[in-house]
């Protein structure tokens, strides 16, 4: 009979999972549970995100990393590369005038600063907002540029 590879317990020829541990003991029986995990999780995040929509405006104001859907993840993670890149491809051009407002426009789309105006304005700025500054500060910088 053989055992199990994690507790040692004996596990009958046939069996998948560990009586003892639940271990799986064949390559299908772990896939198997790697799918059951995948879907659980999808499950929660599935239905964490659905309340999200209907949820009050202060959890909405502030939703933590796990309660983004993935197009938010995937914005706020935009705005990061852009607005850091930004900033560090503006900082390379100190003291040129046109480095300042792309510098503005850089930290102007980082998420940070987004919910920063949740305070004042009672909720974040939506997403268009902070692209159209972000836009307006880089064109001028890039007219800077292009003028000077
Ligand atoms: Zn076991």
């Amino acid at each position: 009979m053989p055992s199990c590879p994690r507790c040692d317990a004996p596990v009958d020829d046939d069996s998948r999972y560990c009586a003892q541990c639940g271990a799986p003991q064949t390559e299908d029986a772990a896939e198997e549970l790697d799918e059951y995990v995948q879907r659980q999780a999808e499950q929660v995040a599935g239905s964490g995100g659905g309340s999200e929509g209907g949820g009050s405006g202060g959890s909405d104001a502030f939703p933590s990393t796990e309660d983004l859907t993935d197009r938010e993840q995937l914005w706020r993670r935009g705005s990061y590369v852009l607005g850091y890149g930004t900033v560090v491809v503006a900082l390379t051009r100190v003291p040129a005038p046109e480095s300042w407002p792309l510098i503005l426009a850089g930290l102007a789309i980082l998420p940070p600063v987004r919910r920063l105006t949740a305070e004042p304005l009672g909720s974040p700025l939506k997403r268009e907002v902070m692209a159209g500054i972000y836009a307006v500060f880089a064109l001028i910088g890039v007219a800077l540029f292009a003028l000077l």
